[in-house]
């Protein structure tokens, strides 16, 4: 996460945050995700978040005190999935458009604009729609 963001989150956080370096392997684009699970859970204490991977992609994972790592918190698991992890913005599950990188867990949710910007680079990622695989 860029640094900013994450000085901006522990201040407006610092009461939910068990370390000052809880989201400092978070996507930058994952900070208003985290933004919106710490208000919609006030009175929880995080001590871990991190860009987690699971079948069909990468989620951001966030623990709750006493949660074990096979346990993170649920609002933020199925949230990720449509934010943008590099802007923030609505976002859908984008696929590496290489036939050898085509794995679901190197799913990444990405806005359009993301993954348009990331066409020009390698590997490039497309939208799970089958006739964006050809
Ligand atoms: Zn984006």
């Amino acid at each position: 996460m860029h640094p900013v963001l994450g000085e901006r989150l522990r201040t407006d956080f610092s009461h939910l945050l068990a370390s000052p370096t809880l989201m400092f392997f978070t996507p930058t684009g994952w900070e208003a995700l985290l933004r919106r699970i710490f208000r919609h859970s006030p009175h929880l204490v995080f001590t871990r978040a991190e860009q987690g991977i699971r079948r069909d992609g990468a989620f951001l994972a966030v623990y709750p005190q006493g949660a074990s790592l096979q346990d993170p918190h649920p609002f933020a698991r199925e949230e990720s999935t449509l934010v943008c992890k590099w802007c923030g913005e609505d976002a859908r599950l984008a696929f590496p458009s290489q036939r050898r990188l085509r794995n679901t867990r190197l799913a990444i949710p990405l806005c359009r604009e993301c993954r348009d910007q990331g066409a020009a680079n390698s590997p490039t990622f497309v939208w799970g729609d089958r006739e964006e695989y050809h």
